[in-house]
Formats: structure tokens, C-alpha cells, sequence
């Protein structure tokens, strides 16, 4: 999670409601102690967040990162439930993921040989022991040249890296689809994930997203997105967009994506994002400084 510090001073943390919830079921996944009062937890942090709102620099996609963490205690070497924990937040604050000027967009290698999830594992749930598997696979893509691993699971496309997958498809000129793969337990449910599809789907009938004509419709889907499917669309010149989103880089434009020997390639933009994943950087970010009003999203850290 980030706080972020908005033109008029204040200091505002981003869906945090869903955050502690995700938090609460990731722990219970691994049998940690719980239930720990959310409301609580999100107190602390707001205080934490206020202390500390020095360090966040009052500057365009600046921020104070948060790692809410908690961690078995109990003293045994047995391979069994912890009975104590110890949960902690620390702090740091954190630049924009690109350099300025170097907005790119990245490459993805679509690998088949591993998996991240798999039905019934935890690949849902925000969990440590998910992502030390990745690292050697991450490393082998970058030996190849790319950024970041798209991961398959049954040839079925489920993540890009640590961030939720997007694809724009062309029905036709006034009408595109935003899909994104559903949460079947191999996705981890990202609170950007969910705010991109929840503004795609407000658009043009509650709000008109950044840049985006009013005549254009944005048909968002959580959906089962095969990578046959995706090179078919780009077959047919119907891919318009890819994207990935979490916290880390809000919305990120996909470039090229390698996949049996051959790269997909994407429409460069200036911006280093298509129409799509601009419009919702655009507006997720002024959400997060508090430019923009948006149901309760954006939270003030005020101490009670
Ligand atoms: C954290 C994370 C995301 C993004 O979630 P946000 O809540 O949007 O930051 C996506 N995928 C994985 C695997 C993650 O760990």
C-alpha cells in the first residue's frame, strides 16, 4: 500500500479497506492467528502515516510505501500452525517505478514450463512463500531480453510478474473490451486490478475516463484469456492494448510478448501507454492525490 501526499497537503492512502481484508485472508490462509481487527491495524497505520509524512516528497508520483507484514513467531521446529505472530508495518519512501522521461513500455515472455499458481494453492492470497519460485524464471527471462514473465497456467494467461494482466480487444470502433483473467484462486486479487476494471466499466455512462472520446463503450470482462486467444486477436489486428497494474507502477504499458519463438508487438505510444492504460494511470493517479473525487476511495490519514 502507499500514501500519497496531493496538492493541498494532505496525505491519503488508497483503498486500505481492502488491503487489511486482503491482509486478514492471506494470514488465515496460512493459519496464522487470527482474526486481528482490521479497523484497528488500519488506525495505527493512519497515525504511522502521519508521523512520518515528512518523508514523503510533496512531488508528482512520490510516495511513502507501506509493507503491512506479519510473521509466525512461535518458537518449534515443527511443521505446525504458529500459535504466536508478530505484525508489523514498515515504511519507505518510494519514487515513480520509471525514471522520469524513460516512460517504456515493457517486454513479456510467455513461458509455459512454470507455473506461479496452480487451482487450490495461494496464488491468491499475498503470501512470501509465492514469490521466491519466481525469481529464477525472472531471471532467465531477463537473459532472453524481456522485463517480466507472463505467466500461463494451462496455456491460460494468468499474471505478468507481481502485477494483474490486462488486454484491450477491438469489437469495433466505438466499442472495446477490457479483459482481465477472474479470480479463480491463481489471481491475486490487486486493489488495482479491481479499480481499473470497476473505472473501464464507469466509462462513458458515469464518468468520462482521461482522453477517452464519449463515444468510445468499455466493455470490462473477468475472464479466462488463453494465449492462443491473444495471438489470434493480434492475428485479426483486434489487440489493441496490453497493460499490467498493481501498486508498484499503477498501469504499465506491454510493448512485446514473446511466445513459442515469436514476439506479439504492440503499437509503440509516446506516453509508453496505450489509450486504455493511460486513461486509467491518469485517473487512478489524480484518485490517489485527491484531485479527483471518487466513491471513498481515497482516504485522509487524520489521527482520531
Ligand atoms: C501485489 C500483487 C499484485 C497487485 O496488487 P495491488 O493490490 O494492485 O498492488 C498483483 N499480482 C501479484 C502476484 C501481487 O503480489
Amino acid at each position: 500500500m502507499k500514501a500519497y501526499v496531493g496538492p493541498d497537503g494532505e496525505v491519503r492512502l488508497f483503498r486500505p479497506d481492502l488491503n487489511m481484508a486482503r491482509m486478514r485472508r492471506s494470514a488465515d490462509r496460512v493459519a496464522l492467528p487470527v482474526p486481528f481487527d482490521t479497523d484497528a491495524l488500519l488506525t495505527l497505520i493512519q497515525r504511522l502515516v502521519e508521523l512520518e509524512s515528512r518523508w514523503i516528497p510533496n512531488i508528482q508520483g512520490y510516495s511513502l510505501y507501506l509493507r503491512p507484514t506479519i510473521i509466525g513467531t512461535r518458537p518449534n521446529l515443527g511443521v505446525t500452525a504458529s500459535d504466536h505472530a508478530l505484525l508489523y508495518v514498515i515504511c519507505s519512501p518510494a519514487g515513480p517505478y520509471f525514471r522520469a522521461g524513460s516512460a517504456r513500455q515493457i517486454s513479456l515472455l510467455a513461458n509455459g514450463d512454470v507455473v506461479r499458481s496452480w487451482p487450490g494453492g495461494t496464488g491468491g492470497y499475498k503470501l512470501a512463500l509465492n514469490y521466491a519460485p519466481t525469481l529464477k524464471p525472472q531471471q532467465l527471462a531477463e537473459l532472453q531480453g524481456y522485463n517480466q514473465v507472463l505467466w500461463l497456467l494451462d496455456g491460460k494467461i494468468t499474471e505478468a510478474g507481481a502485477m494483474n494482466f490486462f488486454a484491450v480487444i477491438q469489437q469495433d470502433e466505438n466499442n472495446w473490451d477490457i479483459i482481465t483473467p477472474p479470480l479463480d484462486g491463481t489471481i491475486l486479487p490487486g486493489v488495482t486490478r479491481d479499480s481499473c476494471i470497476a473505472l473501464s466499466a464507469a466509462h462513458p455512462s458515469r464518468t468520462i475516463l482521461p482522453h477517452l472520446p464519449e463515444t468510445l463503450r468499455l466493455h470490462a470482462h473477468e475472464r479466462t484469456l488463453a494465449m492462443s486467444d491473444l495471438k489470434q486477436w493480434y492475428e485479426e489486428g483486434r489487440l489493441l492494448e496490453a497493460f499490467t497494474v498493481g501498486t508498484a507502477v499503477v498501469v504499465t504499458g506491454v510493448g512485446r510478448i514473446g511466445y513459442e519463438g515469436k514476439d506479439i508487438v504492440l503499437p509503440e505510444h509516446a506516453s509508453g501507454r496505450g489509450p486504455v492504460a493511460r486513461a486509467l494511470y491518469e485517473r487512478i493517479v489524480t484518485i490517489q492525490e485527491g484531485k479527483f473525487e471518487w466513491e471513498d476511495w481515497s482516504v485522509v490519514c487524520k489521527s482520531a
